[in-house]
């Protein structure tokens, strides 16, 4: 039988995934299954959620051909653009979904962790949408180095909870929303940033994001005569864009899919959120999947310029994909990131999230035939980034002089 790259019945992507919560969860967790499929496939959900991404975020997104940089890496490059998205990334796709099936599941109360604040935002911007109460919890850490974000959730309504456990960054806030959960199982609902969790979240988030590219399809089919590339380039932390520019293409194997994780300073160093090429088996935050950890099963900490991909796990469908060959990963550098970030903004206008940069980098390690089309995701939009950039503007200095 043909390999699929879905999630199977039991909620397991191979060897990755399932879900590994405590007892008290376990009805949660288990009404959240059965009630997933169901009311996300009903018409009245559909017409409710692609109206909202319609008229709300500005969907579709363009798919522009970068001209500029096409000729610079001798193929046919369109960027997904998920940076002009209302609240500014992709991650709004997946909350305006999640507090739909909130409110058809009865809850009244949105939790959730978030990083760089970019989720943080995103959720505090739906749950303003809808009326409900919502209450983000955000490691110490990330709380003062992402002052605006936090001022946003504010503003929208939010409740910040600055989490001291840990290292105080977002895996401890991942933990504190779970342990919150366990307090709260009945009125409670955990909207997650990402394709990871336990099931079925990977697999919620991913129909949730695959809107992308299934706006891939019929844009790709408008400008170049054929509804698919032959590259699908993303960047991946948790793994949640990259899951949504690839879901309609998954088990396509005419479609290469490139992703760019995190190599902070380097693979080999302790400084990286490489998880991919760095991580083993293990459990975290509820789903099997690879986890930088010591040989004891202690998770280390991540380490990355960029926020957003600051987690020392990577989602279970990724870990499938990367172990079976269906995907090539490649450890992206700060300065790498850095650099390729300048030449988005000085080849085409677009200044791209630190995050997506990391994409945009993985061009260069990869050597193209001038008809190949290739579709690189811009997740977010780097306004957010300007003073991380401007910070590290040697790494870029044949950009000019700033
Ligand atoms: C959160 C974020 C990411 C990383 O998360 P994924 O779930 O891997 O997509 C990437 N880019 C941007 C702009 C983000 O905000």
């Amino acid at each position: 039988m043909k390999e699929s790259y879905f999630v199977d019945e039991n909620g397991f992507y191979g060897d990755f995934g399932g879900a590994y919560v405590p007892e008290i969860l376990y009805k949660c967790v288990e009404d959240l299954r059965k009630a997933y499929l169901p009311v996300i496939e009903s018409e009245e959900f559909k017409n409710e959620y692609h109206a909202l991404l319609r008229d709300y975020v500005g969907r579709p997104s363009p798919l522009y051909f970068a001209k500029r940089m096409s000729e610079k890496y001798g193929c046919q490059l369109y960027l997904k653009r998920e940076d002009l998205n209302h609240t500014g990334a992709h991650k709004i796709n997946n909350t305006i979904g999640q507090i739909l099936l909130a409110r058809k599941m009865g809850k009244t109360r949105i939790i959730a962790e978030t990083g760089a604040g970019q989720h943080g935002v995103a959720t505090a911007t739906v749950c303003a949408l809808m009326n409900m109460e919502c209450e983000i919890f955000m490691g110490k850490t990330d709380v003062e180095r992402q002052h605006t974000n936090v001022e946003r959730m504010r503003m929208l309504g939010a409740k910040v909870h600055p989490v001291t456990t840990g290292n105080m960054t977002l895996s401890d806030a991942c933990s504190e929303a779970i342990r919150d959960w366990c307090c709260h199982p009945s009125d409670t609902f955990y909207i997650v940033g990402s394709t990871m969790g336990p099931h079925p979240y990977p697999d919620l988030v991913a129909r949730m994001q695959s809107v992308i590219s299934e706006e891939i399809k019929w844009q790709l089919q408008e400008k170049v005569g054929r509804n698919y590339p032959d590259y699908l380039v993303a960047c991946v932390g948790g793994g949640s864009n990259a899951a949504g520019t690839v879901y309609h293409y998954l088990d396509d194997e005419r479609v290469k899919i490139v992703l760019a994780e995190a190599g902070g300073h380097g693979v080999d160093t302790d400084y990286t959120a490489a998880t991919i090429h760095r991580g083993t088996l293990g459990i975290l935050h509820g789903s099997k999947m690879l986890v930088m950890q010591t040989p004891d099963g202690q998770i280390e900490e991540a380490f990355t310029i960029s926020a957003g991909l600051d987690y020392p796990g990577v989602g279970p469908m990724h870990c499938n994909m990367a172990v079976k060959g269906r995907s090539k990963v490649f450890a992206v550098n700060d300065d790498e990131a850095i650099y390729a970030g300048y030449e988005l903004t000085r080849m085409e206008g677009i200044i791209p999230a630190i995050e997506s940069a990391h994409a945009v980098a993985a061009l260069k390690k990869m050597s193209f035939k001038k008809d190949d089309v290739v579709v690189l995701t811009v997740s977010g939009r780097g306004d957010k980034d300007v003073e991380t950039y401007l910070n590290n503007k040697d790494k870029a200095l044949e950009y000019g002089k700033f």
